[in-house]
């Protein structure tokens, strides 16, 4: 979340490390429990393991998926939402404080991005960044990768990006700046139109770009959205740029895919709902993904269908996608390997006393 005149907390980038050329072989490293990923996900499942005695390691990433390690949080100002912060928090703060309680509770913490994962037979395989050959072996792993808002790219993005752009309006919708004001927001789908009818809530008017001349959102979502008052439809319609006055943003261009006709929409925020992708490319082919890409698990529970694999936070859901949701499923996560490795030391107890 962001306020109006605060500057952007840029992510503390750590140095950048490309590996173009193969790093030394290692013997590999045998671990329990392995969490992929650092978010509010990873971290929330590495307390857990940790306080239950499974010495996890966790691989928090360099730069993977575009994020430093934290995650999405780390790309933001003020976080109002995350229970226990009565004043906010910035989200880099909230991310720095859950990876020392990782550590402090006996996670081993690696900063480094696995490229490869096998979880075709037990143990998995793990691959570090710049490595040939095999780098960790795990009984079992919590992949906690997350996701990515898409965005256009717009001429001006970059600038406007948390001054105006965001791509959550729920993290993002109450903030001040955002109060009785014009509001943007791109999209066709179901999202677009909650997301939307939710703005409602904060800006003077909301407008909608659909590209097409069709809403893709379902029928319902679509007719609450066609018949809100604080909503105009614009269809055939796409944004070219976002302008401002150097602070924050001030008007969205727009074009029309029917006439070509250039336009022009006064808008304090522009929201992006145009979908997310799920950090996935670790598992495709291994794992069951929906049609969108996200990790399948079992209802009420982050098992995969793969035994000993557990997915927890945005890269398993379409839905929520907050921090604290995040959080709950890595809890979940936590317990779910405590659980699948107890049973495993159950089994292998069992075969060697046959
Ligand atoms: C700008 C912005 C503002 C937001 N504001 C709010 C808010 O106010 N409140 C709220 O509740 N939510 C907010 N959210 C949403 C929230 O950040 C996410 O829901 C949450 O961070 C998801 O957590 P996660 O643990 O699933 O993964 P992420 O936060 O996405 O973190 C995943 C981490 O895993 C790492 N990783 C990925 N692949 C690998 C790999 N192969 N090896 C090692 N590491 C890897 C990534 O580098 C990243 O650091 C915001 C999101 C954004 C983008």
């Amino acid at each position: 979340m962001f306020s109006s005149l605060r500057t952007l907390r840029l992510a503390t980038l750590p140095s950048t490390r490309a590996f173009t050329t193969s790093r030394f072989a290692m013997a590999p490293k045998h671990h329990k429990v392995t969490v992929i990923g650092s978010g509010p996900a990873g971290h929330t499942a590495a307390v857990y393991l940790a306080r239950a005695q499974l010495k996890p390691t966790m691989f928090e990433g360099m730069m993977a998926n575009g994020f430093a390690p934290g995650g999405q949080l780390t790309t933001t100002t003020d976080v109002e939402n995350y229970p226990g912060f009565p004043d906010g928090v910035l989200g880099g703060e909230l991310m720095d404080k859950m990876r020392a309680q990782s550590e402090r509770c006996g996670t081993v913490i690696e900063t480094e991005t696995i490229t490869r994962l096998d979880c075709s037979e037990r143990p998995f395989k793990l691959w570090r960044e710049g490595y040939d050959e095999v780098t960790d072996t795990a009984d079992a792993v919590i992949l906690a990768t997350g996701a990515s808002a898409k965005r256009m790219n717009l001429p001006g993005e970059e600038t406007y990006w948390q001054r105006g752009i965001s791509a959550c309006a729920v993290c993002d919708g109450a903030v001040p700046i955002f109060r009785n004001k014009p509001l943007v927001v791109i999209g066709g789908g179901d999202s677009a139109a909650e997301e939307a009818i939710y703005l409602t809530k904060y800006g003077s008017h909301v407008h909608v770009l659909v590209r097409r001349d069709v809403l893709r959102a379902s029928k319902v979502m679509a007719t609450r959205l066609l018949s809100h008052p604080k909503v105009t439809v614009h269809f055939n319609t796409v944004p070219t740029e976002a302008v401002g006055n150097g602070d924050l943003l001030t008007e969205v261009r727009t074009r029309s895919t029917k006439t070509k006709e250039e336009g022009s929409i006064t808008a304090s925020g522009l929201f992006y709902a145009i979908g997310h992708e799920p950090a996935t490319s670790l598992v495709k082919g291994q794992v069951d993904l929906d049609e969108q890409g996200y990790i399948k698990t079992i209802p009420g529970s982050t098992l995969t269908n793969v035994p000993g694999l557990f997915a927890a936070g945005d890269v398993q859901d379409k839905r929520y996608r907050q921090a604290v949701t995040s959080a709950g499923s890595g809890c979940m996560a936590a317990l779910d390997a405590e659980r699948y490795l107890s049973e495993l030391e159950v089994t292998a107890e069992g075969k060697a006393k046959l």
